[in-house]
């Protein structure tokens, strides 16, 4: 359902198709397990932060989305490239590969290729096309790690030969499934359950 700009309103059918394709994206990488596939995915209503989705990583974990987002303030008026449902849950579900699997962002080669423990706080360093695969990977380690996991699956990504730094975190994400003690899961296709969140604490992003 397309409103005001070129992306829309989040949908029940949307997310769960969105669901399942991310889920096959991370079973090619090699890095779907049981506990992936466990974690579930609530669509609220509004979310009152400027966030896509937040993970939170009780018990099984929960992703939390939203259907109307502050965070799309710019994409709804069509002043921003919209980002997709897909984007957002390939870097939630990164956030969840380190919660239930951290042996695959384990020091001391995590924080040799992203420049710090996957739970530090705060920059590693300002933000460079060279460095990191989106702006928004330069505010942490983590949420470079989780940035880099969502470019990866996107596909080939585009990355210049002199790039050494993304490259290697790239190839860092690629290696994933070989280092990772996880186990491939079942794919279930389960569909998500879908709670009403209004706004919710938790990690940004
Ligand atoms: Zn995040």
């Amino acid at each position: 359902m397309a409103i005001f700009g070129r992306g829309g309103i989040l949908t029940n059918s949307l997310v769960d198709r969105a669901r399942t394709d991310v889920l096959g994206e991370f079973h090619r990488a090699g890095i779907a397990t049981g506990a992936l596939e466990n974690v579930r995915v609530d669509l609220g209503w509004v979310c009152l932060d400027d966030a896509y989705g937040y993970y939170e990583p009780d018990g099984p974990g929960v992703i939390l989305l939203s259907r109307v987002t502050l965070a799309r303030r710019g994409e709804y008026l069509g002043r921003s490239p919209w980002t997709s449902v897909r984007d957002v849950l390939r870097h939630e579900y990164a956030h969840a590969l380190v919660h239930h699997h951290p042996a695959c962002v384990a020091a001391p080669v995590f924080p040799r290729v992203f420049g710090a423990l996957v739970d530090a706080p705060g920059p590693v360093g300002p933000w460079h096309p060279d460095l990191h695969a989106t702006p928004y990977a330069a505010t942490s380690a983590g949420e470079d790690f989780a940035e880099t996991v969502m470019v990866y699956l996107r596909g080939a990504p585009p990355v210049r030969q002199g790039a050494t730094v993304l490259r290697r975190k790239l190839g860092y994400v690629a290696g994933i499934g070989a280092r990772a003690p996880a186990r491939r899961g079942r794919r279930t296709g389960q569909g998500s359950r879908h709670a009403q969140v209004v706004s919710v604490g938790g990690t940004l992003g």
